[in-house]
């Protein structure tokens, strides 16, 4: 275990057709009542416990993370923890980058160290279409400039790529991020949750999306930066950057998942596949004390056996059972 990621918030300001389609996620959606959601000071002590358990890496995101109140105090709180051996646990956060331009500054003076944006296109027809509001990619890119100005650098932005939707925009976005210093990242579309329709025709391989920009713009692949990365990385042939592309159907990398998940309600899932997490909020509310909590989080990780991903062709979990992304966190 060296990565947690935290859901704050099952809320968002978008509703991007593959994550929160708004047939799902309307006006009738309940969303988690506020009394549900862990309190900063509940995600602070746990966020303990997973470190002394190995986590050297925390990632908040949702639902849309900065659509939670205060979330600079959060990251303040978060910043000033140690592992075991005394090294600084590294703050990231994800976001689709709506609020990004008003909060870069204070995210950075909080301690966040790196942000990873969304982004699925850079025409205003696809990103309108793909994200179903309207809100104008110069928001985002304004944002993503924010960002890299404050210095939450490297940016990387996730594209996820679904066919006949936004694969026409992979070259404008290789082309737009060149030379800026933004690592780019194109994802498979996955099967996460069960609303978004998900249907394998749609899936762009990463093979695919390399070989179009190789043919463009020539990619040699460079080596991870740590084990159980979930990129693949390539740099452009004559120096002009990074990209990565995210292969989680068609090769699937759960043999060295190291991630465990932390649902805005406190449960912990060590699958982004996953239909059952363990309460951890309960034992919290209750005054379980660290030991508690540490047994109750090994003991569900030393049992995990999933691996959703290398499996999916056997349909591992039965229809309407998979948790959302936006609850589990993306
Ligand atoms: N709201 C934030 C954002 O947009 O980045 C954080 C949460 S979002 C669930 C995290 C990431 O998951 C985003 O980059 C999003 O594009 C990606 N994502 C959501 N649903 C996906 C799916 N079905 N397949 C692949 N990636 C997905």
């Amino acid at each position: 275990m060296r990565d947690l990621r935290v859901s704050i918030t099952d809320r968002c300001n978008l509703r991007c057709t593959y994550c929160m389609p708004r047939e799902a996620f309307d006006e009738n959606h309940s969303f988690l009542p506020r009394a549900d959601l862990l309190s900063f000071e509940e995600i602070e002590r746990l966020a303990r416990v997973f470190i002394q358990l190995g986590v050297q890496k925390i990632r908040l995101t949702g639902g849309e993370p900065l659509l939670r109140r205060g979330v600079e105090r959060l990251i303040e709180s978060l910043a000033k923890l140690h592992t075991p051996e005394g090294k600084p646990v590294e703050i990231a956060l994800t976001t689709n980058a709506v609020l990004l331009a008003k909060k870069a500054q204070s995210l950075k003076d909080a301690g966040l160290a790196r942000v990873t944006a969304s982004l699925d296109g850079l025409s205003e027809e696809t990103f309108r279409r793909m994200s179903d509001s309207d809100v104008s990619v110069k928001t985002v890119l304004d944002g993503i400039a924010a960002a890299q100005r404050v210095g939450l650098a490297p940016v990387k932005v996730n594209m996820v790529v679904k066919r006949g939707a936004n694969d026409h925009e992979i070259i404008p976005m290789a082309e737009h991020f060149r030379n800026s210093g933004v690592v780019l990242r194109f994802i498979e579309f996955m099967d996460v949750g069960c609303t978004n329709g998900w249907r394998m025709d749609d899936v762009v391989p990463a093979r695919e999306i390399l070989e179009q920009i190789n043919s463009r713009y020539p990619v040699r692949q460079v080596d991870p930066n740590y084990t159980g990365e979930v990129a693949e990385r390539w740099h452009y042939a004559d120096g002009s950057g990074e990209i990565g592309v995210i292969s989680s159907v068609t090769q699937a990398f759960c043999h060295e998942c190291t991630r465990a998940r932390l649902s805005t309600d406190g449960k912990l899932y060590t699958c982004l596949f996953a239909a059952t997490g363990t309460d951890l909020r309960d034992p919290l509310r209750r005054g379980a004390n660290d030991r508690i909590l540490a047994n109750l989080i090994a003991g569900r990780w030393e049992q995990r056996n999933d691996r959703y991903s290398q499996l999916r062709h056997a349909a591992t979990a039965a229809p309407g059972e998979k948790i959302e992304m936006s609850y589990i966190g993306g």
